[in-house]
């Protein structure tokens, strides 16, 4: 009999838990370890921020959705695993003390670095958490004129809810009849498109600001935050009166000290997604050292390869299943220039580019999709 931890009730953990409850026999023992039993749909948390959504739509029960799979859930705060001796130690929840394992699956996703900009914490709204989405609810009810900065950070691997915020927002105010009053600026570091797919999805962007009159500002460094300002890594401002931004990510601080990670703190792995330097070890999401965007889907592909590897480490075989980093998208305009991208990343091929009103429908289902299949 093996014994396989999961840790993390993000998108990697319920795809590997949901995986490897399918493929290995009932003498094997799976077991959920999250610090919060509720699975939040995180794309969706632009529509909550804008009313569209509450959030009993956008999560569910993850304790009763893993027992029908007889995946034993765990609500309890993981510390750091310690792979030398096989466990996992875990502070207070449900379960306290150190947890042993036969394989493991680090699942916990990213750390949001806000100490890196500094006044973020005090002065930017954020839509990462189910919280930070309602307070920025609130802060939309009172804003009526003025300068509205949306953008994302150094390092912030986020790209789709700040091009869907600003889309969000001008809509919201046209409702409203406030347009007039609200210049609306997008802030990135780097050219437009950058972590979407470069130049392939530019055009489709750039249609989607013009048809909204939003400003995107490139090659700007957020490295400071003021309750008027927010202020490039060479001096330069802009004034705000609502900030929405994209706070840096690093590696999940529960990994530091387990001598797997790269100097960002990210885990790094090889295309079986196993931890380098670490036996029966796997990680997926949001956690690994992969270059570019950290994407929802990117982890589900990821938590696939993962379980179908460890299930053929236990059935006595060498892991062969293999990740092929691939970026796939949709940004929900909210009309007709919602965009679809897909490519490949780790090989030559061309992008394939879709604008229309379609995929900002197909995204909306998609959650409701989600929530059908797993809840
Ligand atoms: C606003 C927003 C919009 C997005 N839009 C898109 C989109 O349009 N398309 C797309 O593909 N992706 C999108 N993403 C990205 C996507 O949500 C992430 O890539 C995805 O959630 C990563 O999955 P994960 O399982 O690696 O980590 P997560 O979903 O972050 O899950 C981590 C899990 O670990 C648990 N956990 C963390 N630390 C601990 C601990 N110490 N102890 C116990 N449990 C812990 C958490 O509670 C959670 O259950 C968006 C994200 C946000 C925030």
């Amino acid at each position: 009999m093996a014994n396989v931890l999961v840790l993390g009730g993000g998108f990697a953990g319920v795809v590997a838990a949901e995986s490897l409850a399918k493929r290995l026999g009932h003498e094997h023992q799976i077991t959920m370890i999250s610090r919060q039993r509720e699975f939040i749909f995180y794309p969706s948390l632009v529509k909550l921020a804008f009313g569209q959504v509450e959030v009993g739509d956008i999560t569910y029960d993850l304790r009763e959705a893993m027992l029908d799979r007889r995946v034993k859930f765990i609500e309890a705060e993981v510390a750091y695993p310690d792979p030398d001796n096989k466990c996992v130690v875990v502070p207070h929840g449900e379960v306290q003390g150190k947890i042993p394992y036969d394989f493991l699956l680090f699942a916990l996703g990213r750390r949001l670095a806000t100490e890196e900009v500094r006044g973020f914490y005090e002065h930017a709204h954020h839509l990462l958490t189910v919280n930070a989405a309602l307070k920025f609810r609130e802060a939309l009810k009172h804003f009526h004129a003025g300068h509205a900065v949306i953008g994302y950070c150094p390092n912030s691997h986020l790209a789709v809810p700040v091009f869907e915020t600003a889309f969000a927002l001008d809509r919201m105010l046209k409702e409203r009849g406030e347009r007039e009053n609200v210049k609306i600026s997008i802030v990135a570091p780097e050219e437009l498109g950058g972590q979407l797919g470069g130049d392939d999805i530019a055009p489709a962007l750039q249609n989607a600001l013009r048809d909204h009159d939003v400003e995107f500002v490139p090659d700007f460094f957020i490295s400071q935050i003021t309750d008027k300002q927010i202020v490039d890594r060479e001096g330069k401002t802009i004034d705000y009166d609502l900030g929405m931004l994209v706070p840096p990510f690093s590696g999940p601080g529960e990994a530091q000290y387990t001598g797997i990670t790269d100097p960002n703190g990210y885990i790094r792995v090889d295309r079986h997604m196993r931890a380098t330097g670490a036996h029966r070890l796997y990680a997926a999401g949001d956690c690994v050292n992969f270059l570019g965007p950290k994407m929802g889907h990117m982890a589900v592909l990821q938590g696939m390869v993962a379980a179908a590897n460890i299930a053929a480490e236990i059935e006595g075989h060498e892991p062969v299943a293999r990740y092929n980093h691939e970026l796939m998208l949709v940004i929900d305009e909210g009309g007709k220039d919602s965009i679809y991208l897909q490519k490949t990343l780790w090989e030559q091929s061309d992008a394939n580019v879709k604008q229309g009103r379609f995929w900002g429908w197909s995204k909306q289902i998609h959650q409701k999709y989600w929530q059908k299949i797993h809840a």
